[in-house]
């Protein structure tokens, strides 16, 4: 039976990309019964009805879920922030980052708008990126202006699903729009895509950018920590995750606790002090979260 990959779902039609082609498929019964509703990103078996029509068999098992939008087997989220117009944020970085390593999902950081930046900014962003850099993340710095940067998205794209997240402004659809000549989206199209206001039931569709497959709709719109649990912070900042191998306590949660690795990394300049002052913002906001019951 034929394997492919769930690109756009619409009025109860599955287009599922098989190598190059689209084949427009129905669900059946199964997804009833087993309460699966097939989502764009899903890898699923079909029959196919002669070249262009079929029928969805099976939903292999997803690698993960997002929600808004629903995307499943999201391999990685680009958090394109602009180092200026808004100003860059370490805060709303870490935020974002905390959200995409909580669901699995690889982050790469991407710093736009740098054609807008004085000497000044410019360095201060050099500098963040290297901070970044070290704590294990991909950074790279573009303008979708100049398309300085931009072409090294794409061997970071290949094979994989991939959304943008970021808030507006920052330049995710002029990015996309500089990766893909083609797509000629119009900026302010995309930006009323976001998944907000009277566009919020949108449906979601991955497009084909250089050798990869994007949503065409922004990831990430809410930047609540509703799942997240206060051991969990950990795993989400991989860079305290790993100094805190040689905390003295297992289970350190960095704030009080004699002979922390995190506190001592800080004291000698290995680990970024507004990293850890984000973490202990973000810990408090758990720890503040009303019960959902
Ligand atoms: P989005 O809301 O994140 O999709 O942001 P847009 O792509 O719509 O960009 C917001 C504004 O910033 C638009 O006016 C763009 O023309 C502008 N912009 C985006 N990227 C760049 C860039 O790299 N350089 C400059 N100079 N302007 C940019
Ligand atoms: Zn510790």
């Amino acid at each position: 039976m034929p394997e492919g990959k769930i690109i756009k779902a619409l009025s109860g039609f599955y287009y599922v990309l098989n190598e190059s082609e689209t084949v427009q498929c129905r669900g059946r019964g199964v997804f009833r019964k087993n309460k699966i509703t097939p989502l764009v990103g899903d890898e699923v078996v079909f029959q196919a009805e002669n070249d262009k029509e079929g029928y969805i068999l099976e939903v292999k098992e997803r690698k993960n879920e997002l929600v808004r939008p629903p995307i499943a087997n999201v391999d990685q989220a680009i958090l394109v922030f602009s180092a200026v117009e808004p100003d860059f944020s370490t805060a709303l970085l870490d935020r974002f980052l905390v959200l995409v390593e909580f669901n699995h999902i690889k982050p790469i950081i991407c710093i736009t708008k740098m054609d807008l930046t004085n000497a000044k900014q410019n360095k201060e962003i050099q500098h963040y990126a290297e901070d970044y850099r070290k704590a294990g993340y991909d950074v790279l710095l573009t303008s979708s202006e100049t398309e300085e940067g931009v072409k090294e998205l794409f061997p970071y794209l290949e094979g994989e699903i991939s959304v943008f997240a970021g808030q507006s402004g920052v330049g995710k659809s002029s990015l996309l729009n500089a990766l893909n000549p083609d797509l000629d989206l119009r900026t302010d199209d995309i930006s009323s895509h976001l998944g907000r206001g009277k566009h919020t039931t949108r449906h979601v569709e991955l497009i084909k950018v250089g050798q990869g497959l994007v949503a065409d709709t922004p990831g990430f719109s809410s930047l609540e920590f509703m799942d997240i649990e206060i051991p969990d912070l950990n795993f989400c900042f991989p860079d305290i995750e790993k100094l805190s191998e040689e905390c003295k306590f297992r289970g350190c949660l960095h704030m009080a606790e004699p002979k922390c690795a995190v506190k001592a990394a800080i004291e000698n300049g290995e680990l970024p002090s507004y990293r850890y002052e984000h973490y202990k913002t973000f810990l408090q906001e758990i720890k503040d979260r009303k019960p959902r019951y």
